[in-house]
């Protein structure tokens, strides 16, 4: 199948020809022709699968194309959650509009405001924003919607997450009007604030499911290791990240001081290796992401700032320092690997703190997640037993001989606190808790 099956067209698809993108992945194929007929769309399909074309293609061809409702106002615009995110949906929009006469603008957060004003007047047709700055546009008025015909949210769970769900009604609401066409995208859409969301958002959407949020990703080997505390997983990152078979490996951490201590350590053991998090300043964690797409450094450690925003085919690891507290987040750290078809490889370390969101990982994605271990660095840690809140605590068993024989014995003892072998099977874990407030983009 050819882009051009799909209604694309053709000055479209020699441009992606250029870039070496020939043939539309299922999402593009599904998503295109129905953007393109003018319905909402409600999309999720895997990390690293294509969804940012399968949205910018049909965005683009409606400005190429068709009239627009306003001459000032932007036509389209791509809210994503994270700055990083924002500047690669920007970059491959970029390049699909080279040597059209098409304006496209980014407005993040961090940048300064009163350029960005400036850049508005130009009247773009395109614009790519992180939900808080765009408000704060909005607010002053510096920015208009009226005339949008298109709105886009790119991993619109996780802008909810990170706390925008007034901003988003804002946006909806500024840019409501019987024309406008909504697009939904995410790896992870089943979220039932999301859900509430679209109600308000898309008028009559057309689902695109095309795998569910917890499937596994048959291109990442994920492999986990058990590890006691920070000296033993300090030990196990060194371990992983020589190994011969690591291309550009991204880690993840959860704090911003690990991510610097880490960076030490590993330049230390002569790695090339940069911190990333979201205290840097906007020039600052744009020349890291830029560095690291150069492939000027191997090791890029970072917090979930990055967990959606790097799609750099040349990451063959990524490594969970620390597991998140959220399963959605766990799908999409370990797809900055095995992005477009490439195999990538995802290592976990789960110690006991990281032990309720092993648990969380394990019920959402419905499999074993069996542990391995590496000669030579096996640790003490073998995980932990479930508690049984409701299990009254007996102090002394041996004192209670007849406990067999009475017939209306309400609780068994409970068992103690001890390692047990990995693999393990424990049932009944806890609902996942709503995410903590995550870092701001
Ligand atoms: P995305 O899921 O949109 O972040 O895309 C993941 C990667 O796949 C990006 O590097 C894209 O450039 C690449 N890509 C997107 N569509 C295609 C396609 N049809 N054929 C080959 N690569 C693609």
């Amino acid at each position: 199948m050819h882009f051009t099956d799909l209604g694309i067209d053709n000055r479209l698809e020699t441009q992606l020809a250029h870039q070496g993108i020939t043939q539309p992945t299922d999402i593009q194929a599904h998503a295109v022709p129905t953007a393109l007929a003018g319905h909402d769309i409600f999309a999720q399909s895997k990390t690293g699968s294509g969804k940012t074309l399968a949205f910018l293609l049909p965005a683009v061809q409606r400005v190429m194309k068709q009239k627009a409702l306003s001459k000032r106002d932007p036509r389209v615009l791509i809210v994503a959650p994270t700055r990083e995110l924002a500047t690669q949906v920007f970059t491959q929009l970029r390049l699909l509009i080279a040597g059209t006469n098409i304006k496209a603008l980014k407005i993040l957060g961090g940048e300064n405001f009163n350029d960005q004003i400036k850049a508005l007047r130009n009247d773009p047709h395109f614009v790519v924003a992180t939900p808080g700055r765009l408000a704060d546009h909005l607010t002053q008025r510096s920015l208009q919607l009226s005339g949008l015909e298109l709105l886009i949210f790119d991993e619109a769970d996780r802008i909810l997450d990170l706390g925008f769900t007034e901003q988003l009604k804002m946006i909806n609401e500024l840019a409501n009007h019987r024309l406008r066409q909504t697009l939904l995208f995410s790896a992870t859409l089943d979220h039932a604030q999301v859900d509430a969301l679209s109600r308000n958002l898309l008028k009559k959407p057309k689902q695109i499911m095309l795998s569910a949020a917890n499937e596994q990703h048959s291109d990442i080997k994920q492999s986990l290791y058990l590890a006691d505390y920070l000296d033993h997983k300090e030990a196990l990152l060194a371990h992983f990240v020589k190994q011969d078979d690591v291309g550009q490996c991204i880690i993840f951490t959860a704090t911003r001081a690990d991510t610097a201590r880490l960076s030490e350590l590993l330049n230390s053991k002569g790695l090339k290796a940069q911190a990333l998090a979201g205290d840097l300043t906007q020039s600052k964690r744009l020349d890291i992401m830029d560095a690291f797409s150069r492939e000027n450094f191997k090791v890029l450690i970072t917090t979930d700032v990055a967990s959606r925003g790097l799609d750099l085919l040349s990451v063959t690891h990524v490594i969970n320092f620390d597991l998140p507290k959220h399963a959605e987040e766990y799908v999409h750290r370990i797809g900055r690997t095995g992005r477009a078809g490439f195999k990538g490889t995802a290592i976990s370390l789960v110690g006991p703190k990281d032990w309720p969101s092993y648990k969380a990982i394990k019920s959402f994605l419905n499999d074993e997640l069996e542990f391995h271990t590496v000669e030579g660095l096996t640790g003490k840690f073998k995980g932990l037993r479930d508690k049984k809140p409701q299990v009254q605590n007996k102090v002394n068993d041996k004192v209670k001989p007849k406990a067999k024989a009475t017939p209306k014995r309400k609780a068994k003892p409970k068992k103690p606190q001890a390692p047990i072998k990995a693999p393990l099977n424990i049932d009944g874990d806890a609902p996942m808790r709503r995410r903590k407030k995550p870092e701001q983009e």
